[in-house]
C-alpha cells in the first residue's frame, strides 16, 4: 500500500488482514486530518491534534502489517516491485533505498500542489497541503506582524507586510481567508493595535465566483460575507507571477495587468500528478492522460493487479452507449428483435450498478419507475421497443457522466471499497456479487465503486458555515457551523485526537488563539 492519508487509511482500517501480508510504504508515518488543516494555520487546532501515528492505526489490526518510511520512487509493473527510497535522515546509518515486491499494488499516495508552471510560485508562496505547510504558515503570518511593527517602517511598509493573498477560490482557500480573517479581528489586532489598520486580506480567483463547486446560494453568501468582513474578493483575475514582494495579476474582463504589493502569499489552486505516477503513466500508456486512469473496480488500466484510488486516480466511468447493442442482445431474452417492459426490468438493476449515470438520469426525469423511460420513447404505445428505440431512451444518460471530485471523502469510501473487495475475494470467486456481464455473459465478481456523496461543508469564519447536505438541501448560518464542530469531531480517526482536536476548540473560545511564533 503506497501511502498513510485518507484512502490508505480507510483500506488498511477495513481490510482483513488474517489473509493478507500487508505492506505499507509512505514518506509520512501518521495520517493527517487534512480537512482541519486550515485550522492549523491560525493556531485554532494544533497541529499534533489532527494527526495520528500509523504504528496507532496498525497495531488496532492485531495482525502483521509492516510499515516503511519512505517514498516510492518507482513502479515496475512487469517484475511487479516498487523501488522506495527512507526519507529518514540520510547521515543514520545503513542504506536508504530498497525494493519490494507485490502481489497486489494498492496506489494511494494523493497528489502534489499544481502550480500551472507559474514563474515564482514554487520560491515565493505557501502552499496549504501538508501539516508542514500550515505551520509554516502560522509562523509566517506572525513573522508579517511582528515585521510590520519595527520602529522605522513607512506606512507603506507596514501595509505591504500585512497585505495577505489567497489565491484560489475553493473550499481550501475560501475557509484559509475566512481562519486568517478571524485570527486578525480576533486576536492580533488586539496584540498588534498600533498596526490593526493596515490589515488587509485579498482572495484572487480566476472564476467568475468563488466556491463554485457549491450551490449558487452559498457562493453568493460566501461572496457578500466576505465583503462585510472587508476581504477583497478579486474574481475573474489570473495570477501571472510572484516574486518576493509582488504578485502580478490579469484582469481577465478589462485585459489590464496589475502589480499588487504583499506580505504574502498562499497558494491553492488545484491538485497534480505526483511525479512517480507520472512515469508509471508512461510504462502503461497512460503517458498522454493527466490523471492515472483505473475502471469502475478501481483497477489501474493497462496493468495487472495495481489499484489505484483518492486524489491520484479517477475512474473512467464506461458509457452505456459503447455497449447498447450488447445490453440489448442481452436484455431480449426471447430473441424477438424487440424488448418488452418485463425483459427491461429484468436488466435494469444490472445497467444501474454498471452504468451508474442511468440511475442520475432517471432522477433528474423524475421517472420513478425505470420502465416509464421506455414508454417515453415517441410513438410507442405497444410498450415495446427496438433496438433504435432502447438507443434513444438511454442516449442521453451518458451526459450524467461527472468524474468525481478530490476530496477525503471519495477517497474514505474507495478505500473501504476496496477493502470490501479484498475481504470478500475468495467468497466472490464461486458466488459473484457484481452486476451481469452484458458482453461476455457471467456476473463481475465484485460490485463497481459507487460514490455516496454525504454533503459538503464551507466555514466562512466568525462562527458560520455554508453546508450542502444530501437531497439538494442547503444550510447557511451559526447553527451549521455547530454541525461542522460536530461532524468534524465524529469524523476523527481516534479517540485520542478527537479528545485533542475538542480541547483545542475549547481552548480556543477561552482563551483566543496562540500568536507565539514557534
Ligand atoms: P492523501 O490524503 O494526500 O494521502 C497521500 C499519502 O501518500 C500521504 O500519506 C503521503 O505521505 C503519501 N505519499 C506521497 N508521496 C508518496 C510516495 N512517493 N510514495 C508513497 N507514499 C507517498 N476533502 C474533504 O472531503 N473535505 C474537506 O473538508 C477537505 N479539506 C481539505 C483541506 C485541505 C487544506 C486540503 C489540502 C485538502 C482537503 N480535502 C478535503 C481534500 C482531501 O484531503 C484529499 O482529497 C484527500 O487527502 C485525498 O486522499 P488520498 O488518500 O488520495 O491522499
Ligand atoms: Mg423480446
Amino acid at each position: 500500500v503506497l501511502g498513510t492519508g485518507w484512502a490508505a487509511v480507510s483500506f488498511l482500517k477495513d481490510l482483513d488482514i488474517s489473509s493478507y501480508d500487508v505492506q505499507v510504504v509512505s514518506p509520512r508515518n501518521y495520517f493527517a486530518f487534512t480537512p482541519l488543516l486550515p485550522s492549523v494555520t491560525c493556531g485554532t487546532v494544533e497541529a499534533r491534534s489532527i494527526v495520528e501515528p500509523i504504528r496507532n492505526i496498525i497495531k488496532k489490526k492485531k495482525g502483521e502489517i509492516q510499515f516503511w518510511e519512505a517514498e516510492c520512487l518507482a513502479i515496475d509493473p512487469v517484475d511487479k516491485r516498487i523501488l522506495c527510497r527512507s526519507t529518514v535522515d540520510e547521515n543514520l546509518p545503513g542504506n536508504d533505498e530498497f525494493s519490494l515486491w507485490y502481489d497486489y499494488l494498492v496506489v494511494a499516495a494523493g497528489a502534489q500542489v499544481n502550480t500551472f508552471d507559474t514563474p515564482g510560485v514554487l520560491d515565493h508562496c505557501h502552499f496549504l497541503k501538508e501539516v508542514e505547510d500550515a505551520q509554516r504558515i502560522r509562523r509566517t503570518v506572525i513573522d508579517c506582524f511582528e515585521k510590520a511593527v519595527l520602529p522605522d517602517l513607512s506606512d507603506e511598509e507596514r501595509r505591504t507586510n500585512l497585505h495577505f493573498v489567497v489565491v484560489g477560490g475553493g473550499p481550501t482557500g475560501v475557509e484559509f481567508a475566512a481562519e486568517l480573517h478571524d485570527f486578525v479581528h480576533e486576536d492580533l489586532v488586539k496584540l498588534y493595535p498600533s498596526v490593526k489598520d493596515f490589515v488587509s486580506i485579498s482572495l484572487v480567483h480566476s472564476g467568475d465566483h468563488i466556491l463554485n463547486s457549491f450551490d449558487e446560494r452559498i457562493s453568493s453568501f460566501a461572496e457578500n460575507k466576505f465583503q462585510r468582513d472587508g476581504i477583497r474578493v478579486l474574481t475573474g483575475n489570473r495570477v501571472l507571477s510572484v516574486t518576493d514582494r509582488i504578485i502580478n495579476v490579469n484582469t481577465k474582463s478589462t485585459g489590464e495587468n496589475a502589480s499588487i504589493p504583499h506580505g504574502m502569499v498562499v497558494w491553492s489552486t488545484g491538485i497534480g500528478t505526483r511525479p512517480f505516477v507520472k512515469d508509471f503513466m508512461q510504462q502503461i500508456d497512460q503517458g498522454n492522460r493527466r490523471v492515472l486512469a483505473t475502471d469502475e473496480w478501481l483497477r489501474v488500466k493497462g496493468c495487472d493487479d495495481v489499484y489505484a484510488l483518492g486524489d491520484c486516480a479517477t475512474i473512467n466511468q464506461k458509457k452505456i452507449i459503447e455497449d447498447i447493442s450488447a445490453i440489448f442482445k442481452a436484455a431480449d431474452a426471447d430473441n424477438s428483435g424487440t424488448l418488452t417492459v418485463e425483459e427491461f426490468k429484468d436488466v435494469i438493476e444490472d445497467i444501474i450498478l454498471r452504468y451508474p449515470q442511468v440511475e442520475l438520469y432517471l432522477k433528474n426525469k423524475h421517472l420513478f419507475d425505470p420502465a416509464d423511460l421506455l414508454k417515453e420513447v415517441e410513438g410507442n404505445d405497444k410498450q415495446e421497443v427496438d433496438i433504435e428505440g432502447f438507443k434513444t431512451a438511454l442516449c442521453n444518460a451518458d451526459s450524467q457522466m461527472k468524474s468525481l471530485p478530490a476530496t477525503a471523502q471519495v477517497a474514505a469510501q474507495q478505500g473501504a471499497y476496496l477493502a470490501h473487495c479484498f475481504n470478500v475475494w475468495e467468497k466472490c470467486k464461486s458466488e459473484p456479487e457484481g452486476p451481469r456481464k452484458f458482453r461476455s455473459g457471467g456476473r463481475h465478481e465484485f460490485r463497481p465503486f459507487r460514490y455516496r456523496h454525504l454533503g459538503q461543508f464551507a466555514p466562512l469564519g466568525g462562527e458560520q458555515a455554508a453546508a450542502e447536505l444530501p437531497g439538494d438541501w442547503v444550510s447557511i448560518g451559526r447553527s451549521t457551523q455547530w454541525l461542522w464542530y460536530s461532524i468534524y469531531a465524529s469524523k476523527q480517526v481516534s479517540w485520542r485526537t478527537r479528545f485533542l482536536v475538542v480541547g483545542d476548540w475549547t481552548r480556543r473560545f477561552i482563551f483566543g488563539r496562540d500568536s507565539s511564533r514557534i
